[in-house]
């Protein structure tokens, strides 16, 4: 079985204030657990919250998935606790970009004056991973990571003239792939609680199973 948490559900940069306390203002960060395997997807401010619930269950041996290297989904490692306790295990995965390896892209943006404190200076052991596409990643209880390639929205580009909206596109494509559940996630930052809303519904329209995620979401499969 897995257990999906979702601790970070905003795109672009966070949201907090009271239009967005229903939905959530963190960045994206998404927990799995599978078995006795800790997973996690993205780096964005939710991982925080993340680690200050890790603190209960140390030594942590984690797998940490990097979709792609945008600032909202990075941000968060420097705030990541257990990342600076020394015992701890992280195996982080990213795809080698134009710019560098992930270990590249994490120490750079903890690089002084950004940043008091060195990716180097961070206790835990880390190990590096740079994902070939199509790479299958095994975790020691037998669960499958495909590494596939993404297609990302352009945070920040406007989106009018598009057409249709992005959230029931996606409920057109679950539907004709036969998808069992469809969670839309990695919300616009100028979308308030009743816009993430009406988006859920919409989707619903066409695919009944949809759900707009929201900080504390957990999905069991
Ligand atoms: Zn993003």
């Amino acid at each position: 079985m897995l257990i999906v948490r979702f601790w970070g559900v905003r795109g672009s940069i966070p949201t907090p204030g009271p239009a967005t306390v229903k939905v959530g203002g963190n960045t994206s960060c998404v927990e799995v657990r599978c078995g006795k395997d800790l997973v996690i997807f993205d780096a964005g401010t939710g991982i925080r919250l993340l680690g200050n619930q890790l603190l209960r269950e140390m030594p942590v041996t984690a797998h940490l998935l990097f979709s792609h290297v945008h600032w909202d989904h990075i941000q968060g490692f420097p705030f990541f606790v257990p990342a600076f306790i020394p015992g701890n295990t992280f195996r982080l995965y990213g795809q080698k970009n134009v710019t560098g390896t992930i270990s590249e892209t994490l120490a750079g943006q903890m690089n002084y004056p950004s940043f008091p404190v060195g990716l180097a200076d961070m206790g835990a052991t880390f190990h590096f991973h740079d994902l070939q596409e199509g790479q299958v990643v095994e975790l020691p209880g037998g669960g499958r990571i495909r590494n596939a390639r993404l297609n990302h929205p352009n945070d920040g580009v406007p989106k009018t003239g598009w057409g249709h909206s992005t959230n029931e596109e996606a409920a057109r494509v679950a539907l004709a792939v036969g998808a069992k559940r469809l969670v839309l996630f990695h919300h616009d930052p100028t979308q308030n609680d009743e816009a993430v809303e009406a988006k859920e519904t919409g989707a619903r329209a066409i695919f009944p199973d949809a759900v707009a995620a929201r900080e504390g979401l957990v999905i069991e499969l």
